[in-house]
């Protein structure tokens, strides 16, 4: 199960410090320098785009490059499959809770569940490799759980997670999508009118 040829891996200079990050570093102060900063919602809950998105840790789904997003447009969470834990659920109930309290009237950001094709979580479902992780303290039926094979069939069971959440203002209109890594395209499979009010 090893993956081979790993290529550009920066080595420790003398003093151990690797320099990934210099260029990003440099990319930074440039940034900083921009007005970007400055257009940034009022209100960190209720993002310039009102869009809350929920995808893979994947490098190639980054929703920024997927859809146009820019800083301050999207609350995004992103995780192994872009699953629905418990975790997750914990931080959509904070933030619902937040706009119910400190926003009541303000319209509510919509969300969407991005799940992928080729997605590495499908690892999981491999017994041998999973096994070997579970062996490392992690619990066998989670990891299983965890895994993306059908995009289409987890989002649903996600956003369905969402909906049977009472935390979580039913006024969050709720989509769910796939993303083919090979296509580069975006497929809504799951939409979700909630209550109206
Ligand atoms: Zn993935």
């Amino acid at each position: 199960v090893a993956v081979s040829a790993l290529e550009g891996s920066a080595t420790p200079d003398e003093s151990g410090r690797v320099s990934n990050f210099d260029e990003l570093i440099d990319n930074n102060a440039r940034f900083a320098a921009t007005d970007a900063k400055d257009h940034v919602p009022a209100i960190p809950f209720l993002p310039t785009k009102q869009v809350c998105l929920i995808t893979c840790i994947d490098p190639r789904v980054d929703p920024a490059a997927l859809l146009g997003l820019r800083l301050g447009d999207a609350i995004v969470a992103r995780n192994v499959g872009g699953r629905v834990t418990d975790s997750v659920l914990a931080d959509l109930a904070w933030i619902s809770y937040l706009h119910e309290v400190k926003t009541p009237d303000a319209p509510w950001f919509e969300l969407a569940v991005i799940h992928h094709t080729d997605c590495g979580s499908g690892l999981m479902a491999d017994d041998e490799l999973r096994a070997g992780f579970a062996a490392r303290g992690f619990e066998d039926g989670t990891l299983l759980r965890t895994a993306v094979l059908d995009p289409a069939r987890t989002v649903a069971a996600d956003i369905g997670r969402i909906r049977d959440t009472s935390t979580i203002s039913a006024r969050i209109a709720l989509s769910g999508f796939t993303y083919d890594v090979h296509t580069g395209r975006l497929t809504e499979v799951v939409t979700s009118a909630r209550a109206s009010a």
